[in-house]
This record gives C-alpha cells, sequence and structure tokens, in this order.
C-alpha cells in the first residue's frame, strides 16, 4: 500500500470521506479505516464501541487472513484499547513483545499484534469507543508526532459525526413525540379534533371520488357534569379514559374514533351497509354501560348523520365534513330531549330516523 506522508494529502483525503455522506456512515468509516491503514502502513483497522466491559467492532478493514468482523465482542480489558482509554489519549506501540509495560498485557498473548496506534472516541465527554490500527508486524520505524496528528485528526471527524447522529435521533424521537402531541388528545391518547379533521376531510374526498357512503356519529355522556361535581374532575378524567376504551373496542380497524372536545367523542364509520353500520352504532351506544360510576352505568346519547354519495347531487358535494357534524350535532341535540341515552340518526339530505 503506498504511505501517504503529506499532511495535505492526508486533508484532502477525509475531506473527500467526509463529503461522501450520501454514502452513508458504515462506508464512509471503512473508507476512513483504509485510510488510516495507508497513512500507518498497518494492517488491521478497527472502530470499536466501549460499553463497560465490552469492546464491540463496529467497523474493520482486516487482510482476509484476519477473522475479525463486524459486530464482534470482545472483554474490554483484554484488548490494547484497554490501554488506550485508561490514557485518555494516543497511545502508540511499536514493539509490543519487546515493551517493558505492555509486553505482558493479555491482549499480547490472545492476538500477538506487535504494533499499535490508537485513539480514544470522545461524545459529550465520555468515552464510547476507540479508532486504532494495528499488525502483527513490529512497527518499522519510530511512531511520531504527525502520526498522532493524523490519528486525531481521523478521530475528530468520527466523533464529531457520532455527536452530529446522535442529535439527529434525539431530534427525530423528539419531531415523532411532537407530531403525536399535535395530533392525539393527551388524556385518552386517541386523535384529536385537528386530527379528525386532517383525516376525514381526506376520506370524504376519497369516498366523493367512489361515491361512497357511511356515517358519522357525535358521542356525548350524558350528565356528564354531575360525575365531576360529585366525584371530582380527577373522577370525571378516569371516566372518560375508561369510556374511550369501551369505544376502542367497539370500533373496526377501517373506523376512526377522536375526541371532539369535552366529553364527546366522534366516531366515523365509512363504507358498508346501513345495517351493519347500525349496529355497530348500537354496540358503541350498549358499551358505555360498562362503564359504572359509584355503582351507576353511564349512558350516552348519540347523533348520527349517515350520507350517501351517490344520492348526493352534484351541488351538494361540495358539501365536506362540517355539515355531517351540523347534522349529527342536531340529531345528538334530539337525543338529549328526548331523554338522553338514545341514538337519533338521520340520512344527509334525506330526513329519516331509527
Ligand atoms: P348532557 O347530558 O346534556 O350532555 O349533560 P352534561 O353534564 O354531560 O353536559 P355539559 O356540556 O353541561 O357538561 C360537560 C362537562 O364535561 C363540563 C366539563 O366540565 C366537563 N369536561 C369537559 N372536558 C373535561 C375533561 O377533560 N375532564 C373532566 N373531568 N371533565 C371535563
Ligand atoms: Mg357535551
Ligand atoms: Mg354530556
Amino acid at each position: 500500500m503506498p504511505v501517504i506522508n503529506e499532511s495535505e494529502e492526508l486533508i484532502r483525503r477525509i475531506y473527500q470521506i467526509t463529503n461522501d455522506y450520501q454514502k452513508g456512515f458504515d462506508i464512509q468509516i471503512s473508507q476512513l479505516l483504509i485510510l488510516g491503514l495507508e497513512r500507518f502502513n498497518l494492517d488491521i483497522g478497527i472502530l470499536s464501541k466501549i460499553d463497560g466491559n465490552q469492546y464491540t467492532v463496529l467497523n474493520c478493514v482486516t487482510p482476509e487472513e484476519v477473522p475479525l468482523n463486524a459486530g464482534d465482542e470482545f472483554e474490554f480489558t483484554s484488548t490494547y484499547c484497554e490501554i488506550t482509554c485508561s490514557a485518555f489519549g494516543p497511545v502508540a506501540i511499536e514493539h509490543m513483545g519487546r515493551h517493558n509495560k505492555y509486553a505482558s498485557h493479555p491482549a499480547y498473548s490472545a492476538f500477538g499484534l506487535e504494533s499499535y496506534i490508537g485513539i480514544p472516541i470522545f461524545v459529550d465527554d465520555e468515552v464510547v469507543g476507540t479508532l486504532n490500527f494495528s499488525s502483527a508486524r513490529p512497527y518499522d520505524r519510530k511512531f511520531e508526532s504527525t502520526d498522532i496528528d493524523a490519528l486525531k485528526l481521523m478521530a475528530s471527524w468520527v466523533e464529531v459525526e457520532m455527536i452530529r447522529r446522535k442529535q439527529e435521533d434525539q431530534l427525530q424521537v423528539l419531531n415523532q413525540k411532537l407530531e403525536f402531541q399535535a395530533l392525539n388528545d393527551p388524556l385518552t391518547k386517541i386523535p384529536n379534533r385537528r386530527c379528525l379533521f386532517k383525516t376525514l376531510h381526506a376520506d370524504i374526498e376519497r369516498m366523493k371520488a367512489a361515491s361512497g357512503k357511511g356515517s358519522l356519529a357525535l358521542i356525548d355522556i350524558d350528565h356528564f357534569k354531575r360525575v365531576n361535581d360529585t366525584h371530582g374532575h380527577q373522577v370525571g378524567d378516569e371516566v372518560l379514559v375508561k369510556i374511550t376504551e369501551q369505544l376502542k373496542n367497539v370500533v373496526g380497524s377501517t373506523d376512526y374514533l377522536a375526541r371532539f372536545g369535552g366529553e364527546e367523542f366522534v366516531v366515523w364509520l365509512p363504507e358498508r351497509e346501513l345495517t351493519e353500520r347500525e349496529s355497530v352504532l348500537k354496540r358503541l351506544h350498549e358499551c358505555a354501560n360498562e362503564v359504572k360510576v359509584a355503582g351507576n352505568p353511564l349512558t350516552v346519547s348519540i347523533g348520527v348523520c349517515h350520507f350517501d354519495f351517490d344520492a348526493i347531487n352534484e351541488d351538494c358535494r361540495k358539501t365536506v365534513l362540517d355539515d355531517f357534524i351540523s347534522l349529527a350535532d342536531e340529531c345528538l341535540y334530539e337525543a338529549k330531549s328526548q331523554g338522553r341515552n338514545c341514538i337519533v340518526a338521520k340520512q344527509f339530505e334525506t330526513v329519516s330516523s331509527v
């Protein structure tokens, strides 16, 4: 392998590798290891991860006869990297067998590597691994300060990249969390009003094109204020969580349940024959009774808007979710005035009831 002595050339090569980010971290690291092997004229290049007493090979470049692979694990204390990490800095040894301190190191008897140059990798002031190069041959010259500088340069890129990737991961987790929070209700963990509008608008567009039909139901807990007033807000919250679980058990995988606000829920039942949807609505109505407050079953009133895009004329097809919700709300109001604990349903455009 050609020996690269010029530091300018080394910097140029590192720049090339780091700029090749579209190739991915693993390929970049392999290229960096190859560069190091050429630079130091050694045979084995390793980026390791250290966790407690576990030394894991993250990436390695080795001659064919050395059976080392990414994912291989060793006891940290039986590797030369233990020396490097204890030193908190670069370590270079030309001839391990003749070294007055390390000739007796367990790694020497285990692997018999004579020459070694390695450096700890720090992330957030903690040693997370090492970058190291070694060979079974003793080194044919002394390691010099320029070698150490080259090693430091390579390690610093690895560190920066690891920190960047760690931050990227943290940011991704945070983004997912924020996205969940933006679209889900914190108490019941089901979609909130915002998510409801987003999802149903899209589904309505799809159904318009396919002349679909379905039902939208507004479910409102009866006399919920009394629960709060009699047992406190905390119990009220628990009741909301419990009823959500009951409703979730009834709705199917193609249905959609959201918390509309307060003690009101929306259930979206796309497709299926009217009778099938009505049977789901009946079960939604009944499941509320499973929740007991001081031994008394909870009841709900349900207002339903049934719709069939095939029967809705072109003008009304501009109709959107708000109109379905308005009709369901009108039905809910009627259900409340009929004495609560019942379902009132109307067909959008053509009025009917069940
Ligand atoms: P109706 O049968 O007419 O629906 O009577 P109601 O008492 O259920 O209706 P009303 O709209 O008067 O009261 C709803 C109550 O729901 C009032 C509000 O304090 C309570 N509420 C809304 N959101 C929450 C919540 O997140 N937690 C708790 N514990 N209560 C809530
Ligand atoms: Mg209400
Ligand atoms: Mg209510």
